[in-house]
């Protein structure tokens, strides 16, 4: 049955963290009450990752794994995951419990409102060093200077995205792919939520 909900995490070298994404992404999408996927797109892990998810998948038919046979880069591996998604709202979430899956919730509330795209805000970052926030608060200044699309500060790529958006996003060519650029850049209801961004569960960024 097609799932009207797909979770899509990219996945490069995240053994430690893979079993509690599984339960606590799994724990949230069943209180739903909905039918759910969850593509777990395997970047070309070297730690034992891609075994765990092809054990899995075995297990258990929600999911469905992507494996890449090198690592791509992330943006690649969530592009993958949006081809591949199969739900009526598409959640990309970090493998690492970085964006806590409890917030899904908050997500979906607005999809419901009828929000197309409903972006996560950190309003807190945990455990990330002075050079990684100096890094992403310089990023964000200079794109702010150089292009006209709003693209929304303190984000990362943790956000729903509903069918039509992900239809639209998956036929635009750009081979430089950025992926929350481009999903401000198509237009569509859009709206933040905040949540606070936890330290990485385990395992290096
Ligand atoms: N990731 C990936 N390919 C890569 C690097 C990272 O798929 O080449 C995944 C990683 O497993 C995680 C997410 O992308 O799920 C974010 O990566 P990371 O936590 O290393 O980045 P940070 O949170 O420090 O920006
Ligand atoms: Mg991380």
């Amino acid at each position: 049955m097609k799932p009207v909900f797909s979770i899509i995490a990219p996945i490069f070298n995240e053994k430690g963290c893979f079993d509690e994404l599984y339960h606590r992404v799994s724990e949230v999408m069943n209180s739903t009450g909905e039918e759910w996927e969850f593509v777990m797109v395997d970047d070309g892990s070297t730690d034992g990752s891609t075994d765990l998810i092809r054990e899995l998948a075995k297990k258990d038919k929600r999911v469905r794994p992507v494996i890449f046979a090198r690592n791509f880069g992330h943006q690649i591996a969530v592009t993958a995951g949006l081809d591949y998604c199969r739900g009526d709202a598409a959640v990309i979430i970090d493998a690492d419990l970085q964006d806590p899956p409890e917030v899904i919730l908050e997500l979906i509330a607005k999809w419901r409102e009828g929000y197309q795209v409903v972006y996560a805000l950190r309003t807190e970052r945990e455990g990330e060093t002075w050079f990684k926030k100096f890094s992403a608060s310089f990023f964000y200044k200079v794109i702010y200077r150089i292009t006209d699309v709003k693209i929304p500060m303190n984000t990362g790529d943790f956000r729903l995205l509903d069918r039509r958006v992900v239809d639209i996003m998956n036929s635009m060519r750009e081979r430089h792919r950025f992926l929350r650029g481009m999903s401000a850049w198509v237009g569509f209801k859009t709206i933040g939520v905040p949540y606070k961004r936890a330290a990485r569960f385990a395992g290096t960024t």
